[in-house]
């Protein structure tokens, strides 16, 4: 197979996967998104903003959220995607059960100890959140909470930077506007 092909079908493969996964599921911002979109925009800021072509980051940061947010499990990840992608997801994946304000904690922690490629996700996942938590907030949130939720992933961020410069900076950029807008 072709560089290209493999590619391309990997690509679409982790799609049709994700998007049957997420199936039914929403974001919540008020015109209640299809939830596929969010997985989508982050492979697509790492590839455009990061300029990566890895398969195995693209793949895994279409798959990010299946673990935490779905039915999916790792070995169906591993059967499916292989060891690597499925280790991916597993770093940028939240332990269960633990409250909020622990969940928030322990990915800053966890943040600098992670693989280059989940940093990856880790930050353009930040930064599609950071863009809708400032445009297209979720139901009922104030001023106040959505300007912690974007000091909280300044330092998520903080933790995996010297990954990618050019994604790094383009988080900076889009943190720097959603501040502006949000102290208007
Ligand atoms: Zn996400």
């Amino acid at each position: 197979m072709s560089s290209d092909l493999y590619l391309a079908t990997g690509l679409l493969d982790a799609l049709h996967f994700a998007a049957g996964k997420h199936r039914g599921q929403r974001r919540k911002d008020s015109y209640a998104s299809p939830y596929i979109n969010h997985p989508i925009q982050v492979a697509e800021l790492i590839a455009r903003a990061g300029r990566v072509s890895d398969l195995a980051t693209l793949q895994a940061a279409i798959l990010h959220d299946t673990l935490e947010d779905t039915e999916t499990t790792f070995e169906e990840l591993k059967g499916r995607f292989g060891g690597e992608v499925a280790e991916i997801v597993k770093e940028v994946t939240d332990e269960k059960g633990l409250r909020n304000e622990t969940r928030k904690r322990l990915q800053v922690e966890h943040a600098p100890h992670l693989s280059s490629k989940a940093k990856h996700i880790k930050i353009a996942d930040k930064l599609s959140n950071i863009v809708a938590v400032t445009h297209t907030p979720p139901k009922g949130w104030s001023k106040k909470r959505r300007l912690e939720y974007l000091d909280w992933s300044e330092k998520v961020v903080a933790g995996c930077r010297g990954t990618n410069e050019k994604l790094e900076a383009r988080y900076d950029e889009a943190l720097h506007e959603c501040r502006v807008i949000l102290w208007k």
